[in-house]
């Protein structure tokens, strides 16, 4: 077969033009990158090895060689792992595979300085080698294949693959270094970089110059390591490499079990939110290890998909290393793993929540949306959730607890209010709430889709019912009311008997609404929307409808608020002969108001403005 010529995907030429112009400071990160890639080539290798022992038996000792000539001016990274053959060059080192990588490409504005924390944010792969060689070759040969090939490129739009020669399998990567960039080829340079960046790699790393070969990184598993001996930059670094993400983790956790199960974590929870926390398929991402062994970064059923956003290992001394993957996720040594490190990893964030309240509200700012799935998904581990969670109410400006609302509920009052919408400052101003205020009652302000799942689905908190107070009757008659009333200025209108009002209401608006009555919830607001008892809540059934979950609208309950002077004023005009006709458009207003108020579309938004122009040009009149 003769060479051929490829052309990068667009997104890779796009990206290499970045990374080839980059004035990126910290330009070392392509060590980094590349010694990542062998070490993840040398797991695979391991992996595949399990049921194929013949891939890895003529060379069984893996690992990463750094091999700089200064006077060829070139640098070479190889390893002994899985290798490529000629598909998996094309498609691996020509389109972006990694979602991260992507992420980062569409998130690149053209901007050099902002694209530049772009590449420190999510690195940029192989990619990154651009950066400092104005040439790549890669000769590559796959464990078991007899031929090899060698991918070359100078990161200009195009690259060439052609058969070639390597001495058993791995993958040699050769960079060609720019004049400006030759530090890279001294030792110590090269030995700075792995200390840095790489010391956490357990494969051996070894340098090999003219004078020596020497092992540089201390090749063993970071997470075997005692703690004591672990800095915290390397934790970090771990981090950085499992990850793929360039924050510092908020929790790092890193322990050993040694009762009847046998395993060691280093787990960390990140400090932002990942770009991919709300991809469908909703993937864990923890590496599973067998006694050191990478088995996958996917193995159904390590970790419940509430907890997506960790990030780290698994090593398992239990577990057979000849199984499958999806065998793996029946296998009941691997469920009461999971089951003991759920538990562990929730403990952690129950104590951050105690002890340093202001950091834990850092990560539920971030990540609380996704641990509150958790309530409705993990049955037996629900009541340790709940305790976790953080609303915003209308009692105080921050994030709240559920215990914290239970010890501020007012004598008498027995359910846990909540009122749900798109956003907290709108819903604190919902007439709904306004005899809440007025009685001194909280109200949580529910603005999370998922809300609609957990309430639900919890039912309760410590025996007192979760209660939408835009549904039904709120009940608000047994609580006591504070002295000193939080709603000072509250209009002291005497309620006034308004049945001829809501008569009349109820003929003009007919089939348009279920009922009318006499608000029990209102103190400020001429009018609001409420569902039935036995109704869908206002919010989520306009979420529902948004998703095309359900068609048509269920009727809703108009209150009217008997202290109003509005009101009391139209419950007079009712009472009079022909009263009907004249107040028609009255009703009509003040209905598609409150549907207004609930954001609610209007049905004929024509005849609410022709109604509310003939009110207005009568008032001038
Ligand atoms: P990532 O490592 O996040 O997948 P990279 O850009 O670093 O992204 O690498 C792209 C892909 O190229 C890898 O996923 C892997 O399939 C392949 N690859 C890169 N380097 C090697 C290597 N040394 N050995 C085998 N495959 C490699
Ligand atoms: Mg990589």
């Amino acid at each position: 077969m003769a060479q051929e010529t490829r052309s990068f995907q667009a997104e890779v030429s796009r990206l290499l033009d970045i990374v080839a112009h980059s004035l990126y400071s910290q330009k070392q990160i392509f060590l980094r990158e590349l010694i990542s890639n062998a070490s993840d080539a040398c797991d695979r290798l391991r992996y595949a090895a399990i049921t194929a022992p013949d891939l890895i038996a003529d060379d069984p000792e893996l690992g990463v060689t750094l091999i700089p000539d200064a006077e060829k001016g070139t640098l070479i990274v190889a390893d002994n792992g899985i290798g490529m053959n000629h598909d998996e060059l094309v498609d691996n080192l020509g389109t972006i595979a990694r979602s991260g990588t992507a992420a980062f490409v569409q998130g690149l504005s053209g901007d050099a300085k902002k694209d530049m924390t772009l590449i420190g944010q999510f690195g940029v792969g192989f990619y990154s080698a651009f950066m400092v060689a104005d040439r790549v070759e890669v000769v590559s040969r796959k464990a078991g294949d007899a031929e090899a090939w060698r991918w070359n490129s100078d990161g200009k739009g195009e690259f060439t693959i052609e058969p070639a020669e390597r001495e058993g399998r791995g993958t040699t990567i050769t960079l060609f270094m720019r004049a400006e960039d030759k530090e890279f080829l001294e030792s110590d340079q090269l030995q700075k970089i792995v200390a840095t960046y790489s010391n956490h790699i357990a494969l051996p790393i070894r340098l090999v110059t003219k004078e020596k070969t020497e092992t540089i990184n201390s090749a063993s598993a970071l997470w075997m390591r005692p703690k004591s001996e672990i800095t915290p930059d390397q934790y970090r670094e771990f981090y950085r490499d499992v990850s793929h993400q360039f924050d510092q983790p908020w929790l790092t956790l890193h322990a050993k079990a040694e009762g009847t199960l046998e395993y060691t974590f280093l787990l960390y929870v990140p400090s932002i939110k990942p770009f991919d926390l709300f991809e469908v398929d909703r993937k864990p991402k923890v590496k599973l290890y067998v006694r050191r062994v990478y088995i996958s970064d996917n193995v159904p059923g390590l970790m419940p998909s509430y907890f997506r956003f960790l990030q780290g290992v698994i090593d398992s001394e239990d577990l057979p290393l000849n199984i499958s993957r999806e065998m793996l996720q029946h296998n009941p040594t691997l469920a009461r793993m999971r089951g003991q490190i759920v538990r562990r990893v929730i403990g952690e964030l129950a104590k951050k929540a105690k002890d340093e309240p202001a950091e834990y509200e850092k990560f539920w700012d971030s990540l609380g949306v996704v641990l509150k799935e958790g309530i409705y998904e993990d049955f037996e581990n629900r009541d340790l959730i709940v305790p976790l969670v953080r609303v915003r109410s209308t009692a105080a400006a921050g994030w709240t607890s559920l215990d914290d609302y239970v010890e501020r509920m007012r004598p008498g009052q027995n359910a846990i209010y909540f009122i749900s919408g798109d956003n907290p400052d709108t819903l604190a101003k919902s007439p709904q709430i306004e005899g809440f205020r007025a009685k001194g009652v909280e109200v949580v302000l529910m603005t999370d889709p998922v809300d609609e799942f957990w309430l639900p689905a919890l039912g309760e908190y410590k025996k007192h019912p979760f209660q939408s107070v835009t549904r039904g009757a709120p009940d608000l008659g047994k609580v006591e009311t504070p002295e000193e009333k939080p709603d000072a200025d509250k209009p002291e209108a005497k309620t006034a008997d308004i049945a001829d009002l809501i008569a009349l209401f109820k003929v003009t608006l007919g089939e348009a609404v279920r009922d009318v009555r006499v608000s029990e919830r209102l103190t400020h607001s001429p009018v609001c929307l409420v569902a039935d008892k036995e109704d869908m809540d206002l919010h989520i059934e306009r979420l529902l409808r948004q998703n095309r979950r359900v068609m048509g609208e269920t009727k809703r309950i108009l209150e009217l608020n008997a202290a109003h002077p509005l009101i009391t004023r139209l419950n007079q005009l009712a009472g009079r002969a022909g009263a009907a006709t004249e107040l028609e458009d009255f009703a009509w207003l003040l209905f598609d108001q409150a549907r207004l108020l609930e954001g609610e579309a209007l049905p004929d938004p024509a005849a609410f403005a022709n109604r509310l122009s003939a009110l207005l040009e009568k008032g001038l009149a």
